[in-house]
């Protein structure tokens, strides 16, 4: 989402600045911000120190602040010892020329963290600043009103609203023209996408249609919403991706009401059970919570059963961290140790290490389409792209060079937990 937010801004800012990618060159720096976990947030306030000791000496040089850590901490961030010019909350980029004008004509530093219930900068051509010209996040809603109790999400980024349709259609067939062969159309809770009288599902199918050679994707599913509906359109269009993330968080029932998820073990298992049985070759990704608030072993334990019976994919893992201004951080003791917590992850993570690599292993002897990204950073001469279930997928070059954006079949000789490599057919 950020990547996506930093590509609208880069577009809002366009007329007076063009990017750089060398910051020390940079006349403003802005520092879009996540603060879903605490070490998120320390990440930044150690690069916003860094930045301050630039603009010492650099004179000239704006910082700003941008996303959910603006929202969040608001004032906080304007404190002396950071040297913060702006900070803006993700609902008010368009604001940003105006406070930078503010700060150029001596006006002082800016603040908007005014959130909406409108915004969807569905008017706002993102210009893409990523290398990859292969595939391209598409943002269909903002916001998110479903409160998990762990979740700081609500409080950051506002109510839930969908962007129009059409918008989104147009973005995805310019993006299709202008070679890019894969979307991924992006909101915390796509299944709730609402725009007049079209639901996710239409939404999803009228962006296949574009082109059977466009891959469409979508995140985040939220099990209580994942319909049947949408299942039928995945199976009827070969080009949305057989891959669904669908974060469960916990395996426990007592522990899904306690989060406020909405749903019980049994209900994800009924929602896995049907996605198999309308995409047989489905991959499924998870997010999980370790060491949520009174989180005993039984519930611990109860992860773990849920992971050996679904047999994830992949999965992101976490360590519960306490966020201030949500429902568990007012009612609930953040009481499992540091130590409990990370013992806890290591477990969640080796089992998924292993279940990552039994999937990946049922791949190995299959043919299977594969999207060329380019070639490889880390391994110097392969290609890297990836199948239509998001796995990654690395083989070595034939002669003719392959460009992005375009379709092979690859013979999968051999994998990892986290990838295939074979052969170019
Ligand atoms: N909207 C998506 C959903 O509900 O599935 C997820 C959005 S959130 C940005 C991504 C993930 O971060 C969540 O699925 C959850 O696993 C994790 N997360 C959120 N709040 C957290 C917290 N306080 N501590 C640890 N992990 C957290
Ligand atoms: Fe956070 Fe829950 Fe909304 Fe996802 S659905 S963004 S976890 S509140």
């Amino acid at each position: 989402m950020n990547f996506a937010d930093s590509d609208v801004l880069s577009a809002i800012l366009s007329p007076r600045y063009e990017p750089t990618s060398d910051y020390k060159q940079a006349d403003l720096i802005l520092v879009n911000t996540c603060s879903i976990r605490d070490h998120a947030e320390q990440r930044v306030l150690n690069r916003l120190r860094e930045f301050t000791a630039l603009k010492k000496r650099r004179s000239g040089l704006y910082v700003g602040v941008v996303g959910c850590m603006a929202e969040r901490m608001k004032d906080e961030l304007l404190e002396e010892a950071l040297q913060i010019d702006l900070v803006v909350g993700p609902d008010a980029y368009r604001q940003i020329p105006v406070l930078l004008d503010q700060l150029s004509t001596g006006g002082g530093k800016g603040m908007d963290v005014n959130l909406s219930t409108e915004e969807t900068y569905h008017d706002i051509v993102p210009l893409r600043a990523t290398e990859n010209k292969v595939s391209a996040f598409v943002s269909i809603m903002r916001g998110c009103q479903n409160f998990c109790a762990y979740c700081v999400v609500p409080y950051t980024r506002g109510a839930e609203r969908s962007r129009p349709f059409d918008s989104i259609i147009d973005e995805a067939r310019a993006l299709f023209e202008q070679g890019y062969r894969e979307v991924t159309l992006l909101g915390q809770n796509v299944n709730s996408y609402h725009y007049q009288d079209v639901g996710f599902a239409r939404l999803m199918a009228s962006v296949a249609e574009i082109d059977p050679r466009l891959r469409v994707r979508f995140a985040t599913s939220h099990p209580k919403d994942l319909s049947d509906e949408l299942l039928a359109t995945m199976a009827a269009y070969p080009n949305i991706c057989r891959a669904i993330h669908l974060p469960v968080q916990s395996g426990s029932d007592t522990m899904l009401k306690r989060m406020n998820r909405k749903y019980t073990r049994d209900h994800y298992l009924q929602r896995v059970a049907a996605i198999r049985a309308a995409l047989p070759d489905v991959s499924l990704s998870t997010d999980l919570i370790a060491g949520f608030c009174g989180e005993t072993e039984a519930e611990h334990q109860d992860t773990l059963s849920l992971m050996r019976e679904v047999e994830f994919d992949s999965a992101f893992m976490f360590k519960y961290s306490d966020r201030p201004g949500t429902f568990a951080h007012r009612h609930y003791q953040d009481d499992i140790s540091e130590e409990v917590k990370t013992a806890r992850l290591n477990e969640i993570i080796a089992l998924q290490t292993e279940l990552s690599l039994k999937c990946n292993q049922k791949y190995v002897g299959r043919t299977m389409e594969v999207l060329v990204e380019g070639l490889s950073e880390k391994r110097g001469k392969q290609y890297i792209g990836r199948n239509t279930q998001n796995k990654v997928v690395l083989f070595e070059p034939t002669g003719a060079e392959i460009k992005p954006g375009t379709y092979v079949q690859v013979n999968v000789k051999r994998c990892s937990a986290v990838t295939l490599l074979g052969d170019l057919v």
